[in-house]
């Protein structure tokens, strides 16, 4: 028995002919950048999230930064975030030369504590960045309240959530700027580095387009100071494809994971995860809580089963935050979690004979 993690070869193998012949089209017409693949993508995910404008970029990573770039975030604002988080987010943030100011997570969908958000609040706090942990949105009513008391803007981190929903909007069509990442292992990957960025706001929309492009508002004129972030015609040609056939990827998700908790859920020891009744989860990840996490993965390695830990190291005790003065014991919940997180493997494509066995090797 060999289980893969992601099995992102069986998903190609399932599409192959369509996205060989979209990659060859696009070497054929050496329309390699902004080809028309690119504004056909960006159309394909407005229509899918609901948000009004959809720009496609060069990472999640990159998302991030003309999301913030685009609200003038600057040196000495203060942004407030999870510690509990792909370095990203948090990474950006620093980047622009303004503050990440850390928040706990809630104990069972490990997302932003919004009960603790008030109180992180000061004159110079500009924006909340939740993120949308393994797929599932923050509680993003919650959060827009904040936001709407304080005169704040909400930037969501979806870079492993694109499709889910709070209260039946897809998080790319909340708050005032969302993104995702398609790097190839997300729920929606592409066959290299990718991205976008979403918004109702058509000046937001303006700017990050022109952002994108090293601020320019015409060829060899630039009305900003941007980055070079756009996407590959290549990378959109794939995320055509596969686009079409990700609503099915989704559901197949949701299955797996339904799967693994009625084959888990009598297990004593072991905490599977939550997701609220105003949210869907895109399913980035099957995260389980376990106390002998490292012996255990080890064990489960030995028979064949790969898992991962989604993070081991919270933000705030990152060396390259050191800087920010925080210490052990400032997120208990956070610093908890990450020691006793363990991802399953998670694609749409998990047998239900994978299933069982890997239900049975656990504990
Ligand atoms: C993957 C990820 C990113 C970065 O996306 P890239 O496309 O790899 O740059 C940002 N934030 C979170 C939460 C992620 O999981």
């Amino acid at each position: 028995m060999k289980i893969d993690f992601a099995n992102l070869q069986y998903q190609h193998e399932l599409y192959n002919n369509e996205i060989e012949e979209a990659i060859l089209n696009v070497a054929r017409n050496c329309n390699f950048i902004m080809g028309s693949e690119v504004q056909e993508l960006e159309k394909s995910l407005e229509d899918f999230t609901g948000a009004k404008y959809a720009i496609s970029c060069s990472s999640g990573t990159d998302a991030l930064i003309l999301a913030m770039m685009a609200l003038d975030i600057k040196p000495g604002d203060e942004i407030i975030t999870t510690p509990f988080t792909f370095i990203a987010t948090a990474e950006t943030i620093a980047l622009l030369g303004a503050t990440p100011v850390f928040v706990d997570i809630d104990e069972k969908t490990y997302n932003i504590d919004t009960s603790k958000i008030e109180e992180k609040i000061t004159p110079k706090t500009k924006a909340i960045i939740p993120v949308s942990l393994y797929g599932q949105p923050a509680d993003m009513e919650a959060i827009q309240t904040i936001a709407d008391n304080h005169n704040l803007k909400i930037i969501i981190d979806g870079a492993q959530s694109f499709g889910s929903t709070f209260n039946g909007k897809t998080d790319s069509n909340l708050g005032d700027i969302s993104t995702t990442s398609f790097f190839p292992a997300k729920p929606l990957g592409c066959y290299g580095d990718g991205g976008a960025v979403f918004t109702n706001d058509e000046k937001l929309a303006t700017k990050m387009k022109q952002l994108r492009v090293h601020g320019q508002n015409e060829r060899y004129y630039h009305k900003y100071i941007g980055i070079g972030g756009r996407l590959d015609t290549i990378q959109a040609a794939v995320l055509n494809v596969k686009l079409k056939y990700y609503k099915k990827d989704l559901s197949l998700r949701q299955e797996v994971a339904v799967k693994y908790t009625k084959s888990l859920e009598k297990k004593n020891d072991i905490v599977l995860p939550y997701v609220d009744d105003k949210a869907t989860s895109a399913w980035a990840q099957y995260s389980v809580r376990v106390k002998n996490r490292d012996s255990l993965q080890t064990k489960l390695k030995e028979v064949g089963i790969p898992t991962a830990v989604h993070y081991p190291m919270p933000l705030h005790l990152q060396e390259c935050f050191e800087y920010l003065g925080y210490k052990k014991g400032d997120f208990p919940i956070s610093e908890v979690v990450s020691n006793e997180i363990m991802s399953l493997p998670m694609n749409p494509y998990i047998s239900n004979e994978d299933i069982s066995y890997i239900s049975k090797e656990l504990i």
